[in-house]
């Protein structure tokens, strides 16, 4: 392993120093896309506002834009676009020490996104189970810092995957939010021990009948798969023949058009349908903060890490607070508001665990 002095010039992190980096040796994590970018699936989610066919043909590039399924890469190219955007986002676990080191004399709040995060993209999301040392690791974390789970799928959906009380949940988007089911030691504000907030609740009886017609018109589909997130509902495409992509997101639409209070998001390999409430991971984030006591707290140093587009809200909230840091979870470069990078959920899980170590110790040395 090799070192190389850079200087993080990256604002969000508000961790601005010359820093040495170890650079691993060049991992080329299996098949690179190189044309997966975001800017374009971006331009094009703008279109999505246009009606009729080129609204889906819209979608459906989309679909393939964020939903790579082949390898159509020139190595050599694949290596620059990768080396030049872990330079901009180096590796959590190589920067560590930099990042602890920012949290000096600061609460660390934890926000964990779910599916690509603590369990791999699996075919059937029935199945999107987390690992035991997962669980065991993400429990010691919480038994260290205040720590929540953010997911785009409903409460009860990852309870079942998480099974874990002591932490904090929003689901479905962050618009179905609950804490701790034990007394919870970090909550400064006593009174908000109980936090439970809806905030699109008048849209559940709206989502229940989507949800039905949403399976109702892709049955005859193979592979399309929706699930009721409850606040939200999901089209998974990942086992779809990319062939009827179109097909599908013609469906979508033709539910979606007789519901103008909901709209279409896009995450990996899935299309959500939501309410047209200004509310997604960010605004999540910043109302758990509040809850716990730091609406306007200058010594909180909140790290979110998650792998989606919605994640990336949740992002930028933490550059307007000007507070934390974000860590993408991708293999592949993408275009992110997100400070450093980890490739895959086992990373996760070494983070995190270094995490408890670090605070361990401190902990350890405080009491001495
Ligand atoms: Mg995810």
């Amino acid at each position: 392993m090799t070192q190389q002095n850079v200087v993080v010039s990256d604002t969000k992190s508000r961790i601005k120093r010359a820093v040495s980096v170890a650079q691993k040796p060049l991992v080329v994590p299996g098949k690179y896309n190189i044309q997966y970018s975001y800017p374009r699936s971006r331009r094009v989610l703008k279109n999505i506002e246009i009606n009729g066919e080129q609204r889906i043909n819209s979608w459906v590039d989309c679909m393939r834009a964020s939903s790579p399924t082949q390898a159509k890469s020139i190595l050599s190219l694949a290596e620059e676009q990768y080396t030049s955007w872990i330079l901009r986002h180096p590796s959590a676990l190589d920067m560590f020490e930099q990042i602890v080191d920012a949290s000096q004399g600061k609460q660390i709040v934890m926000f964990l996104d779910y599916d690509g995060t603590l369990s791999p993209i699996v075919n059937d999301p029935d199945r999107a189970f987390m690992s035991h040392s997962m669980r065991k690791t993400v429990r010691k974390l919480a038994k260290c810092f205040p720590t929540a789970i953010v997911t785009g799928r409903s409460i009860d959906k990852v309870y079942n995957f998480v099974r874990l009380e002591e932490l904090y949940y929003a689901g479905s988007h962050g618009m179905d939010i609950k804490g701790p089911s034990k007394s919870f030691k970090f909550n400064k504000d006593k009174k908000s021990e109980e936090v439970l907030f809806q905030p699109a609740s008048e849209f559940l009886p709206m989502i229940a009948e989507v949800y039905q017609k949403l399976v109702e018109k892709t049955k005859s589909i193979a592979g399309a798969r929706v699930e009721n997130n409850k606040f939200c509902a999901s089209v998974h495409f990942r086992c779809v023949d990319e062939k009827k992509w179109s097909e599908l997101a013609q469906q979508v639409s033709s539910v979606l058009k007789e519901y103008p209070r909901l709209r279409l998001t896009q995450g990996r390999k899935v299309l959500e349908v939501r309410p047209t409430i200004k509310w997604d991971k960010g605004k999540a984030l910043q109302f758990l903060l509040e809850s716990l006591g730091f609406a306007n707290s200058t010594d909180v140093f909140p790290i979110y890490i998650g792998d989606d587009k919605t994640d990336e809200d949740a992002f930028k909230k933490l550059i307007d607070r000007g507070q934390g840091l974000g860590i993408l979870v991708s293999k592949f470069p993408k275009e992110t508001s997100a400070s450093y990078s980890l490739q895959e959920p086992n990373e996760v899980m070494d983070f995190l665990q270094r995490l408890v170590e670090w605070k361990q110790v401190r902990t350890r040395s405080y009491l001495k």
